[in-house]
């Protein structure tokens, strides 16, 4: 009997090596999930538990010594949802099990230092899933298209952070670095939504248009860097996400996938399971105050 292929996460949503093309990937596309919304939603709930178990042999596993960790990248446009994959995917897993960091435009001290500085400090501990809501990536893209450095620093980020990504990985983090992909309409759509409710002005940011403006500068900047730091240790994922439950499923899919590639078992008893269970089943039940 043949067997049913498993669609790889991984694979459907793998930035091919080589030149980007942004305009071929559509927002709105879906892959790997025939049964649409319905589907997501419904299977959803059983995908995030599975994630929190994975989550939790990983964070297991650093109890007995294992430094592995995963970091999960997210970049993209404003309102492409980077905030709404962090709640979803936090709101899967232990909270103490994971290390959240978003990254906005640099202080005067981060400045001071080398752009890694602060991404450095912010890395995941060992057994911790990082998530990162923006990133080092922000130095080649609002840095180049903004022109907040010279030309001569921006492009020499590039092999930098091939660099660093490729040490970290060596070193036992799992890079997993998303690009969440949404239509201007989208965006635009999002931004109105905003200024539409008054509990959500405070989300709602007047250098966002601004920003949108430059949108085909970014588009660019986005497809370079992908295009140079797509690398076999870490490469880029690209999220159609004009559809806030396919993004959500997809990212949780594909974390899945990773965990499960790290083939983490339970960390075995380093005492005596019969041993103890005596102890604890002769001992009296202590007398409180006594
Ligand atoms: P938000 O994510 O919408 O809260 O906005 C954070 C802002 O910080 C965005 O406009 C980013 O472009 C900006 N930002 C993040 N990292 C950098 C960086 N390294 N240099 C300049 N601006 C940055
Ligand atoms: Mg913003």
């Amino acid at each position: 009997m043949a067997k049913t292929k498993v669609t790889s996460f991984q694979d459907l949503l793998r930035c091919p090596p080589g030149p980007v093309d942004l305009t071929t990937v559509q927002p709105r596309a879906t892959p790997g999930l025939k049964g649409g919304k319905d589907e997501a939603l419904k299977t959803l709930p059983d995908y995030a538990q599975r994630l929190a178990d994975l989550q939790e042999r990983l964070y297991a596993a650093a109890k007995t010594g294992d430094r592995r960790r995963v970091l999960l990248v997210l970049q993209g446009m404003d309102t492409s949802g980077k905030s709404g994959v962090v709640k979803h995917v936090a709101g899967a897993v232990n909270p103490m099990d994971c290390r959240i960091q978003s990254f906005k435009a640099p202080t005067k001290e981060e400045l001071a230092h080398d752009f890694l500085w602060r991404i450095r400090r912010a890395l995941p501990e060992a057994g911790e899933l990082g998530v990162f809501d923006r990133s080092h990536y922000e130095d080649v893209l609002v840095v180049r298209v903004r022109e907040l450095a010279p030309r001569a620093v921006w492009s020499r980020r590039y092999s930098s952070i091939n660099r660093f990504e490729e040490r970290l990985v060596a070193d036992g983090c799992t890079v997993v670095k998303c690009f969440l992909h949404i239509s201007p309409d989208a965006q635009k759509e999002r931004l109105l939504a905003r200024l539409d409710d008054p509990t959500k002005y405070w989300k709602y940011n007047p250098s966002d248009v601004d920003d949108r403006m430059l949108w085909p500068q970014f588009q660019d900047a986005y497809a370079v860097a992908l295009e140079k730091c797509n690398t076999g240790p870490a490469p880029w994922y690209v999220i159609p996400a004009d559809r806030k439950w396919y993004r959500n499923y997809a990212i949780t899919r594909l974390l899945i996938e990773v965990l499960e590639g790290l083939d983490l078992g339970w960390p075995p008893a380093d005492f005596s399971v019969k041993d103890e269970r005596a102890r604890l089943e002769k001992m009296p039940a202590p007398q409180p105050g006594g």
